[in-house]
């Protein structure tokens, strides 16, 4: 008798442990019969929410987590473009919580339609290219001068110079706009309305063999680069020794990049690019260029000097001017002369409404920051001055 009463205890535990509620056990064990549920917490981007169901018939509680729902970020918002060579960066945004987060942009892909080696010439690659045929470059230092006449791109692989002819006597100018008061002798000139992309080449002059240019700067200007009523677009590119070693002072020429135009929508666009050791500017962008984009470049000037006032970038036209690091602009000469202290990071002589916008760039160690020559023309945003002159200012428009 006694062992019959104790099997059938097992067998009532035995049914509780299946249905796996303990409490509703004491007198009558059923099968919940749960409600839908309600949400008694609302799941969010990150954490998780609550549900909580009834039993209709015992009035018996339990609830279940819902899980978060993770952002939705959508495709995002390009801030840096991506180029053959280098990343893009987007900022996507959740629509839900707001919360941001960057999203990297693979770089673009391409087929070279020609390959040039070490040792061969890039002017020939060009001069027998198609228009829009994309030219890779291997690494080398390539002692020429390159007069890009036609819509060609022009990428390096590995570390690619150009240096100019082994006798800078020997640079071929370019003939002058009607607009312009000299000529230019540049490493790399873009003309005839072509539009050129060139990346990751390192366009380096030698200052030691510029006397040679020097002699006939009179009459035209030594640049880097030069877009002459035409396009160009410069990405990872490095411009630098656009200088004089024998005639530094006050000399108002040697310019890294400089861009005129007469025809439309000639555009220049410059990103992830460093601009370094030029005598007068890292750029000078005329009226004539319909958009000047200068994204995500490092300028760097010749630090405390007496020789010239150096400027970073000048802009007579539309431009975009943003995540730049612009620095060591300073015109220190042993006498006070007037001009002393009067190197800028930044000019901007447009006079069109609202066509400059010049956000997030770092200056540091300047003279001074940004000068706007008329009210209304330059949108000024995010940008931040650190180490610069005491008398110096950061931000500057002139009164209308
Ligand atoms: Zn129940
Ligand atoms: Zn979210």
């Amino acid at each position: 008798m006694k062992k019959r009463t104790l099997s059938l205890t097992i067998a009532a535990l035995t049914l509780c442990l299946t249905a796996g509620f303990a409490t509703a056990c004491d007198e009558d064990p059923h099968e919940h019969i749960w409600d839908g549920g309600t949400v008694t917490k609302e799941a969010t981007c990150t954490e998780k929410g609550e549900k909580t169901y009834n039993c209709e018939d015992c009035g018996e509680i339990r609830t279940e987590k819902i899980d978060a729902l993770g952002h939705d970020w959508g495709a995002g918002v390009e801030v840096s473009a991506p180029t053959y060579t280098h990343d893009g960066e987007a900022l996507a945004t959740c629509s839900r919580c707001g919360e941001t987060q960057t999203v990297v942009i693979e770089k673009l892909s391409y087929t070279a339609d020609a390959v040039v080696k070490s040792g061969e010439s890039i002017q020939a690659a060009v001069d027998s290219a198609q228009t829009g045929d994309i030219i890779e470059v291997e690494a080398g230092t390539y002692a020429e001068q390159l007069m890009l006449d036609k819509s060609v791109t022009i990428i390096g692989k590995g570390e690619v110079v150009i240096a100019g002819p082994a006798d800078y006597a020997d640079l071929v100018a370019v003939e002058k706009l009607a607009t312009d008061s000299k000529g230019y002798i540049a490493l790399v000139a873009v003309t005839d309305g072509a539009s050129v992309i060139v990346e990751n080449v390192k366009i380096s002059a030698d200052p030691a063999k510029a006397s040679a240019v020097s002699q006939i700067t009179h009459y035209n200007y030594f640049v880097g680069v030069a877009a002459i009523d035409a396009s160009v677009t410069l990405n990872s590119v490095t411009v630098k020794g656009i200088t004089f070693e024998d005639h530094l002072m006050g000399m108002q020429n040697g310019i890294a990049l400089y861009a005129a135009a007469e025809g439309e929508n000639r555009t220049v666009t410059v990103r992830y690019s460093t601009f370094e050791s030029f005598n007068k500017a890292a750029a000078v962008i005329r009226a004539g260029i319909s958009m000047f984009v200068f994204e995500d470049n490092t300028v760097t000037g010749m630090g405390e000097q007496g020789l010239i006032a150096q400027n970073g970038i000048q802009i007579h036209c539309a431009a975009s001017i943003a995540r730049n690091v612009i620095q060591q602009l300073v015109y220190a000469p042993a006498t006070a002369n007037g001009y002393e202290h009067g190197s800028y990071a930044m000019l901007v002589y447009t006079a069109d409404e609202g066509a400059v916008t010049v956000s997030d760039n770092a200056v540091k160690a300047c003279d001074n920051g940004v000068y706007v020559n008329v009210p209304g023309s330059t949108e000024l945003t995010g940008n931040t001055y650190t180490d610069m002159y005491e008398g110096g200012v950061n931000e500057e428009v002139a009164e209308a």
